[in-house]
């Protein structure tokens, strides 16, 4: 079979698990991980250790891609490296160390199926910007798909990134329980970390103009809407003065 069949097949197999990943994560399971860490799953590593091991092989299969070009890059190729290799160089070699509660542990099986993820994910996405999806010249970046793309992309970093922010400095160091997060988007949605993240993805698939992007954005969706979800009844159930405005992840909407 050749590279370009494979491509193809894994992108529309990609989707069609994307889809049976939604509906697993919506009706039967909540990944076990954080909050909803239990027995049953496997051994269990440092989550920080955890957090390297799973998000790092993104990065590095994002720039093998690069490398690997079929074709001569131009700024455009380079400035899509930027964006993925920003978001990639936070969360897996920052992030993980910014993390407060003591020494937290991840459960080996979510974080194999995460590593699996993270690999197939940044070959589809770089495999195709570099080698088997068109040429985007500099005037890419005039282009109303890339302007909105990356105004969403950027936009969905920054409400990801000081979500993430204001939940760690929920806890003083040595601390470990949780609270109830407030201010900002949180006054809206219980989670808006997971709110950014979807807007991050969003903006890639349309800056990209690309189905691989649009799927890691489904992947995304899928992923975290259920656990916001989650999230937004555990906080219900444990805070009895939990804010009755506030909804799951979109605001005003789920
Ligand atoms: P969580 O919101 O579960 O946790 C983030 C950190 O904040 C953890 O250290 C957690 O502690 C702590 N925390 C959360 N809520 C509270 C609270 N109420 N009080 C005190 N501390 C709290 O995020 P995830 O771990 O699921 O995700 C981390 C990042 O990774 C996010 O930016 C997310 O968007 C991203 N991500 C992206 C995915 C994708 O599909 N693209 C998939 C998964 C994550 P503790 O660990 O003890 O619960």
């Amino acid at each position: 079979m050749s590279e370009a069949s494979f491509y193809q097949l894994l992108l529309w197999s990609w989707i069609a698990l994307a889809v049976i990943t939604m509906f697993t994560l919506s009706f039967f399971l909540t990944a076990p991980y954080g909050r909803f860490i239990r027995e049953g799953w496997g051994p269990r590593i440092d989550s920080r250790l955890g957090w390297v091991a799973m998000e790092l092989p993104s990065l590095l299969v994002f720039v093998w891609c690069y490398a690997a070009a079929g074709r001569p890059l131009g700024e455009v190729d380079t400035l899509f490296l930027l964006m993925w290799g920003g978001h990639y160089l936070h969360r897996s070699l920052i992030y993980p160390f910014l993390l407060r509660g003591g020494p937290r542990q991840m459960t080996l099986s979510p974080l194999l199926l995460g590593v699996l993820f993270n690999v197939g994910n940044a070959y589809l996405n770089g495999r195709f910007l570099f080698h088997f999806g068109p040429a985007r010249g500099a005037s890419w970046v005039l282009d109303p798909r890339f302007l909105v793309g990356a105004l969403v992309f950027f936009a969905g970093m920054g409400i990801n990134q000081s979500a993430d922010r204001a939940l760690r400095n929920l806890r003083k160091p040595g601390e470990t329980g949780y609270k109830i997060p407030r201010g900002g988007l949180f006054e809206r949605v219980s989670c808006p970390n997971y709110l950014g993240e979807s807007l991050e993805w969003l903006g890639w698939a349309t800056a990209t103009w690309s189905l691989s992007g649009a799927a890691f954005a489904f992947w995304t969706i899928a992923n975290l809407y259920p656990r916001a979800r989650a999230y937004h009844r555990w906080y219900q159930a444990q805070f009895p003065d939990y804010p009755s405005n506030r909804k799951a992840v979109v605001p005003f909407v789920f």
